[in-house]
């Protein structure tokens, strides 16, 4: 990509220390560019760092959590020396978040008219604003029918697959450059999850915004998303074009994960043998060699180098590009 990214992350550490058990080590070492309109999307199983690293960009950690390490920068600001009013300028207008329960991310209480309306407001308003006319044009883009009667309802009135559209017209009722989308599918029926899926996609396109969607489904990513990153245990261990990741992944991981989701008549789904390592581990070697078929000497004794396996991809491991 060329001119400036609008997120850079790099090397970024994140520890979760709030008294009880040895602190927790979420994010160690995490790097990430994303350009203006770009979709990029990470992929890992649970506690691979994923939401962490949403969470860290907006500031949003648990408590007890910390940056302790790298830098999170938004068109070349620091995150964590946003003063309030920075911060509060950078959610919504400039980043938002789309939610994985789409029901309990919405006020119970108030309209869809209200929450959309309101959002608006507060984040662009000025002499054309027509915070109405928005909610009206964009749930209608995002194939609700009937606006009119569905800005009316309130969250209980919705099913999921429509709480998640309408979590999707109130991020962008904020006008972000940036859409962050955390396994927003969870819990929608399959054909439902696809649909959503495709509306965000054009919605983003269509708002010119650029896209993190993350997920533990490399199929929902690489539905949305046009550059992955494969995480696991708390750094990205394989990034390029999705194209180059599904046809050649390089990263034993990614070969793992992409082994699991090729389904074969008469056979059981797959998984990858082994655990996720504990997130209280600090990894200088390795974080996967435990679950790893191509595990060598040099692994056991060296921190795994960044290798180019041909393209823009990168990876951290010791196989050379074609080994394995
Ligand atoms: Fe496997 Fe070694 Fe590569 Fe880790 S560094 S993924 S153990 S080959």
């Amino acid at each position: 990509m060329t001119g400036a990214p609008l997120l850079s992350i790099s090397g970024l550490e994140v520890t979760i220390d709030n008294g009880a058990g040895p602190p927790v080590l979420p994010l160690q070492g995490v790097d990430l560019e994303i350009f203006p309109g770009e979709t990029v999307g990470l992929v890992g199983e649970s506690g691979s760092g994923k939401s962490m690293t949403l969470r860290s960009v907006l500031r949003i950690l648990p408590p007890g959590g910390s940056v302790t390490g790298g830098g999170i920068s938004w068109r070349g600001r620091s995150v964590p020396d946003m003063g309030a009013e920075e911060l509060r300028a950078f959610r919504g207008a400039e980043a938002a978040m789309i939610y994985q329960n789409p029901t309990a991310a919405l006020d119970p209480v108030l309209t869809v008219r209200r929450q959309i309306t309101d959002a608006h407001r507060a984040n662009r308003d000025g002499p054309d604003a027509d915070p109405l006319g928005f909610a009206e044009s964009v749930l209608r883009e995002l194939e609700f029918g009937n606006p009119g009667e569905i800005l009316n309802r309130y969250p209980h009135q919705l099913s999921g697959g429509m709480a998640q559209r309408v979590n999707i017209a109130l991020a962008l009722a904020c006008g972000p450059s940036l859409l962050m989308a955390d396994e927003p599918t969870t819990g929608l029926d399959v054909t439902t999850g696809l649909r959503v899926l495709d509306l965000l996609e054009e919605q983003v396109r269509v708002h010119n915004a650029a896209l993190l969607f993350i997920s533990h489904d490399l199929r929902a990513v690489a539905r949305v998303a046009r550059r992955l990153g494969v995480m696991y245990a708390g750094r990205i261990v394989e990034a390029g074009t999705r194209e180059e990741l599904l046809s050649s992944p390089a990263h034993p991981y990614t070969r793992a994960l992409i082994g699991c989701m090729e389904l074969r008549p008469g056979e059981p789904p797959r998984s990858i043998p082994g655990a996720v390592p504990t997130m209280t581990e600090r990894h200088v070697l390795c974080s996967f060699r435990e679950r790893c078929p191509s595990r060598m000497e040099a692994c056991e004794g060296e921190p795994p180098p960044e290798r180019s396996p041909g393209g823009g991809r990168k990876m951290l491991c010791h196989l050379e590009a074609g080994d394995g």
